[in-house]
C-alpha cells in the first residue's frame, strides 16, 4: 500500500471523527447562539446537548465503525452482517440515534428485512454519514462501491436524494484517494447540484439541518471557501445546526485532500484514544479488503 494513499485515507477517517467530536458541542445551535456562548468555537471540549466528554464521538462515527467492522468480518460483502451490527449497536444504548435510523434498524430486528419502502421522508443524512468504510474498502472496484453504498443506505434510508448524496460524496473521496484534487471534488459537486437543485451551494442558503441537501450544501460551501483542514472545520461547525454531521463530512473531505498530518495536533490529542486505535486498524484492513479475491 503506498504511503500517500494511507495518509489520505487516515486523514479522511480521523478527520471525520475529529469533525464529529468538534461539532457535537454546538449541534442544534444557531450561529448567533454559538457566538454568544463560545465566540468562535474552535476547541474539542465536549458538552453540547448530548453532554459528551471532550474527545467523545457521536452516532456518526459509531455507525461508520459498525459498517467498517461488518465489512471486515468477511472477505465478501454481507448486508445481513451489517444489519446485525446495527441491531447490536442500537441495543447498546448509543448516545444518539437519528429517527430514520432507529426506525430502519427496528424494522430489521422485527422482520429481518434489509430494505425499507422508498420514502420521501428518508432524506436525512444518516445513510450518507456512515459510508466512509464502503468507500475505503472498494477503491479498486467501482461497481462494488455502488453496491455496498446503496445496500447499507437502504437499510434505513430509501430515498433518491440520500442515495445521490451518498454516492457523490463517495465519488469525491474516491477521486482524491486516486490522486485527484480540489478541482475534481468541485466538478462532482457542481454535477450533483446541476442534477438536483436542492444541493446548490453557491449562493449558500445558510441552512445546516439534518436534511441531506442542507448538510451537503453547508459542507461544500465551507470546503470550497477555505484552503486548509483547520479553517474548513472551524467555519463549518460554527454554522451550527447539524454541526456534528457537517463537521464529520467536512473533516472526511478535508482530511482526504489535505492528509492526516494537516489535522491540528491539538484536536488529534483530544480524540478518544480507543477510537483513534480502531480507526487505524480499520483503515489498514479496509484498504486491503477484498484484494485477495
Ligand atoms: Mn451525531
Amino acid at each position: 500500500m503506498n504511503d500517500d494513499l494511507r495518509e489520505r485515507a487516515l486523514g479522511a477517517y480521523l478527520g471525520f471523527a475529529v469533525g464529529d467530536a468538534l461539532g457535537a458541542t454546538v449541534e442544534f445551535m444557531t450561529p448567533r447562539e454559538i457566538k454568544a456562548d463560545h465566540g468562535v468555537h474552535r476547541h474539542i471540549i465536549g458538552g453540547g446537548w448530548l453532554r459528551l466528554k471532550a474527545g467523545e464521538v457521536t452516532d456518526d462515527t459509531q455507525m461508520c465503525l459498525v459498517l467498517g467492522e461488518s465489512i471486515l468480518a468477511h472477505g465478501t460483502w454481507s448486508l445481513t452482517q451489517f444489519a446485525e451490527g446495527m441491531g447490536a449497536w442500537l441495543k447498546s444504548s448509543p448516545v444518539d440515534v437519528g429517527n430514520t435510523c432507529r426506525r430502519g434498524i427496528r424494522r430489521y430486528l422485527v422482520d429481518r428485512s434489509v430494505i425499507g419502502e422508498p420514502s420521501e421522508w428518508d432524506a436525512g443524512n444518516g445513510a450518507c454519514i456512515r459510508n466512509l468504510p464502503a468507500i475505503l474498502s472498494t477503491l479498486h472496484d467501482g461497481d462494488l462501491f455502488r453496491e455496498i453504498t446503496l445496500d447499507q443506505a437502504h437499510l434505513t434510508h430509501h430515498n433518491q436524494l440520500s442515495d445521490e448524496a451518498t454516492l457523490a460524496l463517495g465519488q469525491m473521496v474516491r477521486a482524491v484517494l486516486h490522486g485527484g484534487g480540489m478541482a475534481d471534488i468541485q466538478r462532482l459537486a457542481l454535477d450533483l447540484a446541476a442534477r438536483h437543485r436542492e444541493f446548490r451551494f453557491e449562493p449558500y442558503a445558510n441552512r445546516s439541518s439534518a436534511y441531506v441537501a442542507d448538510t451537503l450544501s453547508t459542507v461544500f460551501h465551507y470546503f470550497f471557501t477555505t484552503d486548509n483542514f483547520k479553517d474548513c472545520l472551524i467555519d463549518v461547525v460554527n454554522q451550527g445546526g447539524d454541526a456534528d454531521s457537517t463537521g464529520a463530512l467536512a473533516g472526511m473531505l478535508a482530511g482526504s485532500l489535505y492528509g492526516v498530518s494537516a489535522i491540528p495536533q491539538e484536536w488529534m490529542s483530544r480524540l478518544n484514544p480507543a477510537i483513534v486505535k480502531v480507526i487505524h486498524q480499520q483503515v489498514d484492513g479496509l484498504l486491503n479488503w477484498g484484494q485477495g479475491r
